[in-house]
C-alpha cells in the first residue's frame, strides 16, 4: 500500500500567523489518488530541522511532499535542506537557469542574483519547472522515496500538484488503488437526522463509507468505496431517504443552484433583509451570470426604512413588532414591488446573543417568498451564534426558494 508524508516548512506556520492550509489540501488530493497520507510534520525555516523531517519522512512513506521554503530570500532554505538530507552539495543547474531566465522574460521583470539561487538545486536533483511563480520546485530521492519539494504560495502549491506532482505519482510502483468517491451536499436537514435515516449505511467499517461534514449552514455526505458500483447505489439510496433536502451531487453551492434554478426559469428577484444584512444577496451576487436574474437588495434594519423603503404597515409594526410574520410578508412584498422583481425574499428575526422579547427567543426567524402566486412566510427557530444564526437564515431563505423553484421546473417539465 502506498503512503505519503507532508513536510510543512515556515516559521509563519509554527507562530499561528498563517494557517496550513496546504497540508489540508495536499491530504485530500493525494487520498484520492491513493496514496493516503501516514504523517505531517511543521518545521520551521531551519535547515537542520527540515533535514531531519526529511529523513523522517523518507522513513515512514513513499512519497514525501515538501511545501514551501523555496522562494529567493535568506530565510528560504528548504533546498539547503534537501542538500543536507541529501549528503550532497548545492549546485547551480543550468536548465532551472534557463526556466527562471524565460519566466522572467515573459513577466518583462529584471533577473536579480536572488532569483537565481532559486536554481541553487541539490546534487543530482531535478527541477519541477513552475510556470505560475518563480521558484522551481525539486525532485529527488532518499532511501528509496520520492521527494517532492513545492513553493509554499497556496495558488502554485495547487497547480503544481496538478501539473508535475500527480503524473508522476500516477505511474509511481507504490500507487494503491484510489478508492471510488462520490457526494452530495444537503441543505435543511441537521446531521442528527441525516445521521438517523442514514444509520444503516454510516457504520464505521463499512465499504462504501459514508461520512458527513457539517459546515455552518450546510452538510456534505461524501460516499467512499472499493466498488464504483456500490458506490453509486450508496448514492441513490441517500437521495431516495433525504429528498429535496439534497441539493445536488459534489461539493455544490446552494446560491450556484439557485441562481441557476432562476435563469432556467426566466425568474428575477429581489431581496428585503433585516438580520441578515445582505449575506442573501452578497451570495446570489457571487455567482457569475446573476446579473440577468438579480434586481435588488434592500438591507432595511430600522423600522422606519422597513416601512419608507419597502411599505411595511406602521399598524403592523406597532400591533406584531418586526420580528414577525406579518412583518416578513410586507417586507417581500414590497422589495418585489420596489423592484419589479418576479419574486422576492425577506428575512426577519433574532441573531442575537440579546434581543430576544416575550414569545421570540433568539434564533426566531421569519422567512418570506412572495411570488405572484401570493406569499408564503415560514417561522425558523435556528441556533448558534450571532454569525452562525444569520448564515442559516440566509441558506433557509434561499432554500425556501430552491424548493419552490425546483417544485415549478418540473411541474412545467
Ligand atoms: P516564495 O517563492 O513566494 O518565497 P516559498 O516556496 O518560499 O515561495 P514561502 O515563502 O514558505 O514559500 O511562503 C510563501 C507564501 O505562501 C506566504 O504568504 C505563506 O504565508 C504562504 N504559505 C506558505 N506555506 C503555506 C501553507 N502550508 N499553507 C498556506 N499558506 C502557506
Ligand atoms: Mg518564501
Amino acid at each position: 500500500m502506498a503512503r505519503a508524508f507532508i513536510i510543512s516548512v515556515g516559521d509563519e506556520l509554527l507562530s499561528g500567523r498563517t494557517t496550513d492550509t496546504n497540508a489540508t489540501w495536499l491530504s485530500n488530493e493525494l487520498r484520492v489518488v491513493g496514496f493516503p497520507v501516514v504523517g505531517r510534520e511543521t518545521v520551521g525555516d531551519d535547515r537542520e530541522a527540515v533535514a531531519q523531517a526529511l529523513r523522517r519522512g523518507a522513513e515512514a512513506a513513499d512519497v514525501v511532499i515538501v511545501s514551501g521554503g523555496l522562494g529567493p530570500t535568506a530565510d528560504d532554505l528548504t533546498r539547503h535542506g534537501l542538500a543536507e538530507a541529501l549528503g550532497v552539495r548545492c549546485e547551480r543547474h543550468e536548465g532551472a537557469v534557463a526556466q527562471i531566465r524565460a519566466m522572467f522574460e515573459r513577466a518583462g521583470r529584471e533577473l536579480t542574483p536572488a532569483n537565481l539561487e532559486q536554481a541553487n538545486l541539490p546534487a543530482g536533483s531535478t527541477p519541477l519547472h513552475n510556470e505560475w511563480g518563480s521558484a522551481p520546485g525539486i525532485r529527488a530521492e532518499l532511501a528509496g522515496a520520492l521527494l517532492l519539494a513545492l513553493p509554499g504560495v497556496p495558488r502554485e502549491l495547487k497547480k503544481m500538484t496538478a501539473a508535475r506532482v500527480l503524473p508522476l505519482l500516477a505511474e509511481h510502483p507504490a500507487r494503491g488503488e484510489s478508492p471510488a468517491r462520490r457526494s452530495v451536499t444537503v441543505v435543511g436537514m441537521p446531521e442528527s437526522e441525516a445521521g438517523s435515516l442514514l444509520e444503516d449505511l454510516m457504520e464505521r467499517g463499512r465499504d462504501p463509507s459514508v461520512g458527513s461534514y457539517p459546515g455552518v449552514a450546510q452538510l456534505v455526505l461524501v460516499i467512499e468505496g472499493s466498488d464504483a458500483a456500490a458506490v453509486s447505489r450508496d448514492l441513490e439510496a441517500i437521495k431516495a431517504r433525504l429528498g429535496d433536502a439534497v441539493v445536488g451531487e459534489g461539493d455544490c453551492s446552494l446560491q450556484a443552484v439557485v441562481t441557476e434554478l432562476l435563469i432556467a426559469t426566466g425568474t428575477t428577484i429581489a431581496v428585503a433583509e433585516s438580520l441578515t444584512g445582505g449575506r442573501i444577496a452578497d451570495l446570489l451576487v457571487s455567482v457569475p451570470g446573476a446579473s440577468s436574474v438579480f434586481k435588488a437588495g434592500f438591507v432595511a434594519y430600522a423600522n422606519e426604512m422597513k416601512a419608507d423603503v419597502l411599505g411595511v404597515r406602521s399598524e403592523t409594526l406597532d400591533a406584531h413588532g418586526a420580528v414577525s410574520e406579518p412583518c416578513a410578508r410586507e417586507m417581500a412584498e414590497g422589495a418585489r414591488r420596489v423592484a419589479g422583481a418576479d419574486v422576492a425574499l425577506a428575512t426577519t428575526g433574532i441573531a442575537g446573543p440579546t434581543g430576544a422579547v416575550s414569545g421570540k427567543l433568539v434564533g426566531t426567524v421569519f422567512i418570506a417568498l412572495a411570488s405572484a402566486d401570493g406569499t408564503d412566510v415560514r417561522r425558523f427557530r435556528l441556533v448558534g451564534d450571532r454569525m452562525q444564526i444569520r448564515e442559516r437564515a440566509a441558506a433557509a431563505a434561499l432554500d425556501l426558494l430552491r424548493k419552490r423553484l425546483s417544485r415549478t421546473g418540473s411541474e412545467a417539465g
